[in-house]
């Protein structure tokens, strides 16, 4: 059975996003979760025998493979350690990045849940242009793509760790599971070695269907097939794996998971067992949390601070796509086709990113910008400007 999971119009979707432009007034919206999950089987009984060959060859193999499928523009790089062949649309210094950000991540969930790793190299792939902008991910066992170096790749990396382990077990986990990790783990940060999930834009969206009593009953999120998990299940399958580590219980719950997964593969024993409490009971007091979270700012409204330019997505930061004359950013000396790398020394990879950095200013700040032009990083001071009307919402 072969696995592929395409993940649909997360965030940053293409299209211009205005930040803080009194006349470019394009919209800060970043779109909130629209996922599917696409799985496709092959009949691998019908695949020829292939001879037996050593790593080293099938490695030289796979390298020649995607230099054919991805041409001679692109960065390639084999780390050994990670056992994961590097495909990059992007610079050594932004690979450089990749690589520490996939090591700690892939050391501290095998630290904390996942006790196998992957046997095979992964290759990981990030091109200079993506194609569409409905999908921002795929995952097969031996390869991710994603769209940007940030949250799109490590939900894929996330999937590939996830599935390196269940080879290892010897499991087939649920969707809800393997969703839940990616999407919680996709915004997060390593912190003494333990990742920390963060709150993400799928949580107001849950909030509202949670009101609207939209969402399913734990069992039977927890007893979803793939193909009946759609881009509605994202938010909720996301925030019962987050409810798991925010109150303490995700490695005993693995554990207790995996110890008893022959018995009950959905999660639903484990999780009375580890809260001594019934689903329905569970489900309560999980509904209670996630409604007194408070969601993160996906925009700005007027007055907030902002560069007065729009900017447009790209594999590892954003670009100023248009400049408003004697706005901010020109005034800083940024130009149109600069890519803004840092803000503050927080590392921009979308515009969320960059809405989150400019949300702790207020107009009149100075903020160090970090930008890169023609493959040369600058630094330079923008003093941030008010937004003059509230950004109207402009579908992508
Ligand atoms: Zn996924």
């Amino acid at each position: 059975m072969r696995y592929a999971f395409q993940s649909i119009g997360r965030r940053s979707a293409g299209g211009l996003v205005g930040v803080g432009s009194p006349c470019l007034t394009l919209s800060v919206f970043v779109a909130l979760a629209l996922w599917s999950a696409a799985m496709a089987v092959a009949d691998q009984t019908q695949a020829p025998s292939e001879p037996p060959e050593d790593g080293a060859a099938r490695l030289a193999a796979r390298i020649d493979k995607l230099h054919k499928k991805y041409g001679e523009d692109m960065l390639y790089a084999v780390d050994e350690k990670l056992k994961i062949v590097f495909v990059m649309g992007t610079d050594e210094r932004t690979l450089a990045e990749v690589k520490q950000r996939l090591g700690a991540h892939a050391e501290a969930l095998q630290r904390d849940l996942f006790k196998y790793g992957p046997k095979e190299y992964l290759s990981v792939i990030v091109p200079r242009k993506w194609a569409n902008p409905k999908i921002t991910g795929h995952f097969y066992p031996d390869l991710v793509d994603a769209s940007n170096i940030g949250c799109n790749l490590i939900h894929e990396f996330t999937h590939a760790l996830h599935y390196a382990d269940q080879q290892g077990r010897n499991q087939m986990q649920p969707v809800w599971l393997m969703e839940g990790f990616a999407s919680m783990y996709e915004s997060s940060e390593v912190v003494n070695g333990h990742l920390e999930p963060k709150l993400n834009s799928r949580l107001a969206g849950l909030q509202r269907e949670l009101k609207e009593n939209k969402i399913l009953p734990f069992a039977k999120m927890m007893g979803l097939e793939h193909r009946q998990f759609t881009s509605h299940h994202y938010a909720q399958a996301n925030y019962m794996c987050l409810y798991l580590h925010a109150t303490g219980k995700l490695p005993q719950w693995y554990a207790a998971y995996n110890e008893g997964f022959s018995a009950d593969s959905s999660g639903a024993a484990a999780t009375e067992k580890i809260y001594g409490k019934n689903l329905d009971e569970i489900q309560k007091d999980w509904l209670a949390w996630v409604l007194q979270l408070v969601p993160p700012p996906l925009g700005r409204g007027p007055g907030a601070a902002g560069m007065d330019m729009a900017s447009k997505p790209l594999p590892d930061a954003v670009e100023i796509a248009q400049l408003t004359p004697e706005g901010a950013a020109a005034k800083a000396g940024l130009a149109v086709g600069d890519a803004l790398v840092r803000v503050d020394g927080q590392r921009i990879i979308d515009t969320q990113d960059l809405v989150l950095a400019l949300g702790r200013h207020q107009p009149g700040d100075s903020v160090k910008v970090e930008s890169r032009r023609d493959g040369q990083y600058h630094e330079t001071s923008v003093i941030l400007s008010p937004l003059a009307a509230p950004p109207p919402v402009v579908s992508p």
